[in-house]
Formats: C-alpha cells, structure tokens, sequence
C-alpha cells in the first residue's frame, strides 16, 4: 500500500520538478541569449510558472498523502527521509501566501533587470528603488517562514539549513583573527613584480582553454554546455542537463579559466546527482556551502595548485603559441595565487576573499534587520571596502553594484560562499589521505579518482545527509577552519 502511494509522491514531486526546471531554462535564457526587449514578458512568464509551481507543492492532495506516507512503517529509511524533508518544504511553502510568491518572482525579473541596466550605467540610483523593494520582501517572507533571534537567520536557513547569525559571527570574528596576521606574513614576504595574467589574451584561445579544462575535470558534455553570461553560473534542468557559464574580462588572463573550473565544479555536483531521485530531496543539493565547496575544491585546491599547472602547461603552450615560451608552472602557480586586496570579489585572491564576503554579510544582515537603509549602501559599501581592503572603489559598478545577488532577492547567500572554501579546504585534506598518490594524477591532468571521491561520498547523497552529516562522516568532525588556515599557510610557505 505505501509503496504505491510513495510511487504516486513520487509522480507528483516530478511533475513539480518540471515546472521548476522549465523556469530554469527560461532563466538560463533569461542572463544568456534573451534579447533586451524580451525581459517584461519573461518575467511574467516566469511569475506564472513560479505561482504554478507554488499551487502544485500547496494542494490538499499532496500534503495529505504526504502526512500519511511520513506515519508508514513500511517505507525503507531513504524513502521515508524523502517524504520528511519533503514535508518540512510543503510547510515552509504553506507558509508564503500566493500573491507573495507571484509578487516576489515578478519583483525578482524586474530588478535584475534594474540591476543590469545600472551597472551598465554606473549608477546605484537606478537600481535603488527596486532594491528597496527587494529587502522589504524578504523582510516579509522572514516574518512569513518564522525565525528565532534575527529575522536574517530565515533566509540563512533557506540556503545553509542550520547556520544561523550567531554562529556565522563567531566564525567571521575567528577568521578575522586568524587572516589578518597571516596576510601580514605574506605582505612582509612578498616581492613586487608585474603579473603577466594582467595582459590581454585572445578570446577564442581562453574559451578553448577553459573547454579542455572542464574535460579534464570530468565534465559530460553529453548533459551539458557551456555558454557566456555577465555573472558566472550554472543551472540544473536535471542531473542530465547541467549547464555552466562564464564570462570574458579584458586584460585578465585567468578571470574566465578559474570561473569555468568553478562552475565546472557546480556542475559536477549537479552532474553527480542520481537521475532516478530526480524531482526529490535526494536528488537535489544539501546546501549552497557544500555546493560551494565542490566549485572551491576544484578552483582553489586544484587550479590555483602547482601540481595543476605543472599538468595543464603543454596544453596552455599549445593553444598558445609563442606566448609563454620564457614561463614555467611555477610562473602560473605564482601568477594564480598573488595575493593583493582589490575590488571585485569573483576576481579577489583566496585569502582576501573572505573580507569581500564579511562585508556583504555584515550589510545584509543590518539592511534585513532594518538597521540600515538602501540609499546609504553605496557609502557603507565604500568605507567598509575602504576600512578591510584599504582600497578606494571608484564607481558603483566596481562596488556596490558588482554583484548580481541582492537583485536575485539571494540574501543570506554569500555566506555560503566562506563556508564553502573552509569546507573545501577540510574535503581535500581528507582526499589527500585518502587517495594515494592524488598529487602525482593532478601533475598527470588525471583526476578520474578524485571525481569518483566526491561522487561517491557527497554528490550521491543529495539531500539525504545534511552539510554537517557530510562533514562529519567524511573527515571526523564538523566545519573547522583550521584546516583552510594550514592549507593557505602551507601555500605561501609562511
Ligand atoms: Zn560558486
């Protein structure tokens, strides 16, 4: 009996699944190929969709059966931890109202598209009002979803389930006072020469460069492509249909590499998903700060290593050609991992990184607990980068505009970004124990085991194991920074 009712959940969890991706792909269309004039009807549609799928997870019928199937004794643990987390969705879902949701989806089209249009100009003032808009929506679904302590910790929930401000300030402030003495060391040693990544190089030969990369590392072509858009990303229609994007930036040679091998490590994740789970917990993500963990592993613990660049080098002599005849791998290693705090934070080196990220945490979690307004973010933003990077930002698209999360609605998303690097940093520490020799396959472009390692002890699972769950099972305890502190140390030999 309650097999066949699960098979019936089952049927309607993937028909949820198509409309969601559907959306995707219209999305996916929406940053990369969609013509200007396009973006009033598209977010429409995508509104339409959005309450379509809205309507399908909050009817009677399924939370009946839901309720009935999460009671059964006969389900096996994997399908009744389906049904459970599926039931928490349908609650959270309960709680939005429908016009909140359609309101949202639509507010979320048209500031993007706001969004666009005043980095293009320069100017935050175009984007302000929809920004504002923005914050007091996801100031109302936090009341709606419910919190304890700070309404910031709702959204927090909806992207790493069990972080919550107060433990994301005390490892903010732990990782403020481990990094600040370690960036001193490496000032102290570090000896000015010019980076020649900051030149131009042609398109076409990055774009072909980034392609081999994305086959080295695993990724199937056969469920995927890769595309340009402003802001890198990857979306999943299904663990069949896995896309990445990057993006071209001027005068930067690894800007458009270490994105693709980012994304590429998203889309492994994704890719890594069992198809048979498709449309349930099980085959979706855990959590961004592990999704992120697998784009960080990949970019940082590898393609910022030596051993990466001793690997990759014929190949980028190769596609080009007279260019790095006086260069070796320790050139590009060296080149990949200058630290220098700067600007953007997609372009910011590993370490520097995480004050990017304190600064948009500390903004959003006052702007969400209205602490701050809208208007002054340009000047917060300003005198923060001012005060933790010492650099002066000259225009908005080169701060606070830069990225594209907060027009998404995505508060409580960069976070995740840190969490991911310190999770990476302690997934590769265990690899390294446990794959024999895993330095020498990276030195041979060979990293078919380590695909297979992250397949098989955290893609699989999906939502089947929590971050922690993962964490813990994989390396023998939880999140521990230490781990990203000796691996930065060990990297610039302070
Ligand atoms: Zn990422």
């Amino acid at each position: 009996m309650s097999n066949f009712k699960y098979d019936l959940l089952k049927g309607k969890m993937t028909k949820i699944a198509d409309v969601q991706f559907a959306a995707a792909v219209l999305e996916w269309d929406q940053e990369t190929y969609m013509p200007e004039k396009g973006a009033i009807i598209r977010g429409q549609q995508l509104s339409t969709l959005a309450s379509i799928a809205h309507d399908m997870k909050t009817e009677g019928e399924l939370y009946e059966l839901v309720r009935e199937l999460s009671q059964s004794l006969e389900l096996n643990k994997e399908a009744l931890k389906n049904v459970c987390l599926i039931k928490e969705d349908i609650e959270k879902e309960q709680r939005l109202p429908k016009e909140f949701v359609t309101q949202l989806s639509l507010a979320t089209s048209q500031s993007f598209h706001a969004w666009q249009k005043a980095k293009e100009k320069r100017d935050f003032n175009l984007f302000a009002p929809f920004l504002s808009e923005m914050v007091e929506l996801k100031r109302r679904e936090a009341t709606y979803l419910g919190y304890e302590k700070h309404p910031y910790n709702a959204l927090l929930h909806e992207f790493e389930p069990g972080a919550t401000v107060d433990f994301l300030d005390n490892l903010f402030e732990n990782v403020k006072q481990k990094l600040i003495p370690i960036l001193a060391q490496i000032k102290a040693k570090k000896v000015e020469k010019e980076n020649f990544f900051k030149q131009d190089y042609p398109k076409e030969s990055l774009w072909n460069l980034s392609n081999y990369f994305l086959i080295l590392m695993g990724y199937d072509f056969e469920a995927g492509r890769q595309d340009y858009s402003a802001h890198p990303f990857t979306t999943s229609f299904g663990s069949n249909d896995v896309r990445v994007t990057t993006r071209y930036t001027k005068g930067e040679f690894a800007d458009l590499l270490l994105s693709t091998i980012h994304e590429g490590g998203h889309a492994l994740y994704e890719q890594g998903l069992l198809a048979e789970n498709y449309g349930l917990p099980a085959g979706s993500a855990t959590s961004l700060g592990i999704h992120e963990s697998q784009s960080r592993l990949w970019e940082n613990n590898i393609g910022r290593s030596l051993a990466f660049w001793e690997g990759v080098l014929p190949k980028v002599k190769e596609i080009f050609p007279n260019t790095f005849d006086d260069k070796g791998a320790i050139d590009f290693f060296e080149a990949v991992n200058e630290v220098k705090p700067s600007l953007i934070r997609t372009q910011a080196d590993e370490l520097t990184y995480h004050f990017h990220i304190l600064i948009r945490y500390e903004i959003e979690k006052q702007l969400i607990n209205n602490e701050i307004e809208v208007n002054d973010l340009p000047r917060i933003w300003n005198e923060k980068y001012k005060d933790y990077l010492g650099v002066d930002v000259p225009s908005d698209d080169l701060g606070v505009l830069q990225d594209v999360h907060w027009a998404h609605g995505g508060f409580g998303y960069f976070p995740t970004y840190s969490l991911g690097s310190f999770y990476a940093a302690q997934f590769f520490a265990t690899a390294q124990k446990e794959l024999s020799g895993l330095d020498n396959q990276i030195k041979e472009t060979n990293f078919i085991s380590l695909k297979k390692w992250l397949n098989d002890n955290i893609h699989q699972f999906g939502r089947l194991l929590s971050g922690d769950e993962i964490c813990v099972k994989l390396t023998g305890e939880s999140l521990n920074i230490d781990y990203f502190m000796q691996y930065i140390k060990e990297k610039h030999g302070v």
